[in-house]
């Protein structure tokens, strides 16, 4: 598998796997505040994971200008993540981090 690159704008910091890519997004980059209910979320997929799961996809679309490519971009970033990481054992890494 080729490696895996941080998404997130103006960064591109590239990783030997999903776990290590996720763990930087949350950690070296500021939090993301959410448009729809301004949660401050780790930036990345935990963003994503946040939009999709806690809201609609017609309030994502809204709130964020996407049209429908780019949040079929971020489910399939979703399930890809999830299906190369435990992330609710990684969530609970990070929060032991910062305690
Ligand atoms: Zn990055
Ligand atoms: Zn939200």
């Amino acid at each position: 598998m080729s490696a895996w690159q941080c998404a997130i704008r103006g960064c591109g910091a590239q990783f030997p796997d999903a776990e290590a890519t996720i763990r930087h997004q949350a950690t070296a980059h500021d939090t993301h505040t959410c448009r729809i209910c301004d949660a401050d979320v780790p930036e990345g997929y935990f963003a994503i994971r946040h939009a999709l799961d806690e809201h609609s996809r017609a309030e994502y679309v809204r709130a964020y200008e996407f049209d429908a490519d780019a949040v079929r971009e971020r489910e399939w970033v979703k399930t890809v993540v999830e299906s190369a990481v435990d992330v609710d054992d990684l969530a609970e890494q990070l929060a032991d981090d910062e305690g």
